[in-house]
């Protein structure tokens, strides 16, 4: 027996059609490629999505065909994903940063049949494209003066494309449950795994992302999602804003902090989200330039954990509140924000960083455990780490193709791959990777927590501590850093500074310093290719443990 409600499908389009009614004349600003600042209204997206998929289907491309793009966040990059899934097609970001060879892998895996394109990375697909088993034609988003002169066959104009049209056009109804988009986690171990996200899972997670105690969007907001839609749907922002009605503010190509800042001040930007590395470059400009930000109440960051450093400088020097978020391509991204409960308010300024520095709690959508080897429960006591493990209606079944077999305990729980405690209070923190925490003596050493003690030093720019091979314990950290500009710091010096601020077996037992710290094409720290690198590097504590 069913109840009696309406039984409306969940379908992405529909977003943009509340947007288009609601907030028609709300805009989307855009930093292009081709270096102007582009702006349209919620309504010209609307129409330019309904002509694109037009276009798209005088291509020959239907339902269920896969769409890639290859694009910075701009006003064309949101199209083309309306207008992909206004067709039934399933759009599939790809990350540019990534080898060629794992590009042709993930766009023949995905069988991808069109490619969206910014001018920048026309060359990657020229040199690539006769590699490609199933692309039928690749679509350059720019307009007909812009056009480059290309080896790519069948390449189309995106505005060309679109100026053919007439915008009438109704979105293809597809089932809820159809999929209509795609994403790829990076492979930093074996190949890329992609995961496929549906109508209904991604309209849920807008609902939860814009939750007030998530990122809580409203249609007086001025956005800027800097987390690109090729890393995790930049979050879920390109629907959440939409829902919202708030303004949409891309920067395009130029993340770096002087162009960032030019933006959140001029568009008048109140939320902004993305990963560490970004708000590193923008505070180091801001301190530079002696600059503040007047109008910017909100960022959210995740991607990797936020440095104590960071979150408070966000909040003391310039008065933004940090909102520490954790999730994964597979959770659609978002599981967990640390986002204050009753009294907390009220705590000391010191107290208030001890919370938000953990990446926070499951809102309703996301249920949560963490689990020994054995797959027994731990407890929520904030001290116990484990298997970080969860469920939920926006969080991956299995991978595209089956790849990996079953990913779920047998209570449809998914193995995050991440080592986290819970609190009493429901804030998880992330202790590692499980392939990067390092074993020492039977316990386990959270890398991430000793990396950010020491990028707290002044003279230390980053930190990555990975576990090397030890005659006694097992594995024993060292930690390896990238000092600031001019900087100069002894071993002892760091050390010294970290003596007190973690467990006394925790303290690494060397100091490497490099020039450069390798990261993954979403920013993160690369410890495979450093464990590598440091394979065969001998620990001063390895002899007289040995004899
Ligand atoms: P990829 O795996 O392709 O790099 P994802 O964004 O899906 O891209 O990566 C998800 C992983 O990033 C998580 O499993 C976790 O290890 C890490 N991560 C995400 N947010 C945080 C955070 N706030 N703190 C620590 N680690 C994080």
């Amino acid at each position: 027996m069913f109840g009696q409600m309406q039984d409306v499908p969940l379908l992405m389009n529909r977003i943009l059609d509340h947007a288009m009614i609601n907030h028609g004349e709300r805009e989307i600003v855009s930093r292009l490629v081709e270096g102007n600042i582009h702006r349209e209204t919620y309504a010209d997206a609307h129409l330019r999505a309904r002509k694109l998929s037009q276009s798209l289907q005088g291509l020959g491309m239907g339902q269920g065909d896969v769409i890639a793009t290859l694009a910075w966040n701009t006003h064309r990059h949101i199209e083309a994903w309306y207008g992909i899934t206004g067709i039934g097609g399933v759009y599939h970001t790809l990350n540019p940063r990534l080898f060629p060879e794992q590009l042709v892998y993930i766009i023949n895996h995905a069988e991808d049949k069109m490619i969206f394109t910014d001018l920048t990375f026309v060359p990657i697909l020229e040199a690539i494209q006769d590699q490609l088993t199933h692309v039928k034609g690749i679509i350059i988003m720019t307009d007909a003066a812009h056009m480059p002169d290309t080896s790519l066959t069948h390449a189309y104009c995106y505005e060309d494309l679109i100026d053919g049209q007439n915008g009438d056009f109704n979105w293809v109804e597809v089932d809820e449950r159809a999929p209509c988009g795609m994403c790829y986690t990076s492979g930093t171990t074996g190949n890329p795994k992609g995961v496929c996200y549906t109508h209904r899972s991604n309209v849920l997670h807008t609902l939860v992302g814009n939750s007030a105690d998530v990122m809580g969007l409203k249609s007086t907001d001025s956005i800027m999602p800097v987390v690109p839609m090729f890393h995790a749907n930049a979050w879920g922002l390109a629907l959440s804003a939409p829902a919202a009605g708030s303004k949409i503010v891309n920067p395009g190509p130029n993340m770096d902090g002087e162009s960032i800042y030019q933006l959140l001040t001029e568009e008048a930007v109140t939320f902004t989200a993305a990963v560490p590395t970004v708000w590193l470059m923008l505070l180091q400009h801001m301190e530079a330039n002696d600059l503040k930000l007047p109008v910017l109440k909100d960022v959210t960051i995740g991607g990797s954990a936020v440095p104590r450093i960071m979150l408070e400088k966000f909040e003391r020097d310039y008065e933004v509140s940090v909102k520490h978020a954790w999730g994964m391509t597979e959770l659609s991204p978002l599981g967990t924000i640390a986002s204050f409960k009753s009294g907390m308010e009220d705590m000391t300024f010191d107290e208030q960083m001890d919370i938000k520095v953990k990446q926070g709690r499951a809102p309703y959508g996301v249920e949560m455990k963490i689990t020994d080897d054995d797959g027994n429960e731990l407890p929520r006591d904030g001290v116990a780490f484990g298997h970080l493990m969860v469920r939920g209606p926006f969080i991956v079944g299995e991978y595209i193709k089956g790849d990996g077999g079953n990913i779920l305990d047998e209570n449809g729980f998914f193995d995050t791959g991440d080592v986290a405690t819970i609190d009493p209070l429901g804030f998880m923190q992330i202790t590692d990777r499980a392939k990067d925490v390092i074993k020492s003596g039977g316990e386990w050493i959270s890398s991430i927590e000793i990396e950010n003690v020491a990028v707290a030093h002044e003279s230390v720019m980053e930190a990555a501590v990975i576990g090397l091979a030890h005659p006694k314990w097992d594995e024993r950290p060292l930690l390896i850093i990238v000092k600031n500009e001019g900087a100069d710091v002894s071993k002892e010096e760091i050390l010294s500074f970290l003596e007190g601020k973690i467990a006394k077996w925790w303290m690494p037992d060397d100091v490497a310093f490099v020039d450069e710290i390798p990261h993954t094409a979403t920013g993160k720290i690369q410890k495979l290719t450093l464990r590598s690198q440091f394979a065969d590097y001998k620990l001063p504590t390895a002899d007289s443990a040995a004899e």
